[in-house]
């Protein structure tokens, strides 16, 4: 199955995608993590889009969308796939329209001011890309999945945020009008806790495979 999370920054795209991408066995296919890695690295990629990620401004469209096209190719792929992060804009939706049948888009709904809170005390690790809250973190400072020093994300800064919450409701939910009229919506509501929010997930996604 392929399938696209949508939903503002600290929605819980990335907690819920990664533990129904193992659940699944398919690859989670997160460009906030594939563009932190390029950045860290220095590559081309990474230099082209670092001011846009630290600003909390969308790299420009054609960068994604050539990433997402040579990600799609990847044999992994085959089985299915969890876009995490993609797309992001109108256009960028429509070119995926070009190259991906998707099967279905999972909407998490959360308001701002829970957002707010969830994404100043995100802590990530940026080696495998796996989410925490200091609220649950007690006394660890590493990643329980690979050990690496869990961080504080730069675009997580207060100010930061804000940016990103109007980049989102702007640029992004216009998303949920473009497949609500392809009949490829299911919403959820991202206040109610990982386990509950994951367990209706993998309910709607057992009864469409
Ligand atoms: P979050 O998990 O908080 O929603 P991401 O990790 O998905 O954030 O993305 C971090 C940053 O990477 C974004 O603020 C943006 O700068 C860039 N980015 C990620 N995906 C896209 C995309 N599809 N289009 C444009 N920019 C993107
Ligand atoms: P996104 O990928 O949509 O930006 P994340 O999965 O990184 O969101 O989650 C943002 C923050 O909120 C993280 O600190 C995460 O631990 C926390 N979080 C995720 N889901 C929930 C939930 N259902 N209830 C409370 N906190 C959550
Ligand atoms: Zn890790």
């Amino acid at each position: 199955m392929n399938i696209i999370f949508l939903g503002p920054p600290g929605a819980g795209k990335g907690t819920q995608a990664q533990r129904i991408c193992d659940a699944l066995n398919i690859p989670q296919i997160s460009t906030g993590d594939i563009l932190r890695k390029a950045i860290k690295e220095g590559t081309p990629t990474g230099l082209k889009a670092k001011e846009y990620v630290e600003a909390g401004k969308l790299v420009p469209d054609e960068v994604l969308v050539e990433i997402i096209r040579d990600r799609l190719a990847m044999d992994d792929c085959k089985q299915g796939y969890i876009l995490d992060g993609f797309p992001r804009t109108v256009p960028q939706a429509e070119a995926l329209e070009k190259i991906a049948n998707i099967d279905c888009v999972v909407e998490l709904a959360v308001d701002d001011e829970n957002l707010i809170k969830r994404l100043s005390g995100r802590r990530v690790c940026l080696n495998c890309g796996a989410t925490y809250h200091v609220s649950l973190l007690g006394d660890r400072t590493t990643c329980e999945k690979c050990g690496e020093p869990l961080i504080q994300r730069k675009d997580d800064a207060p100010e930061t945020v804000l940016n990103r919450l109007t980049v989102y409701h702007e640029q992004t939910a216009p998303l949920i009008a473009f497949y609500e009229s392809r009949n490829l919506l299911k919403r959820f509501d991202g206040m109610k806790g990982m386990e509950e929010v994951y367990q209706s997930i993998m309910e709607t996604l057992g009864a469409k495979a």
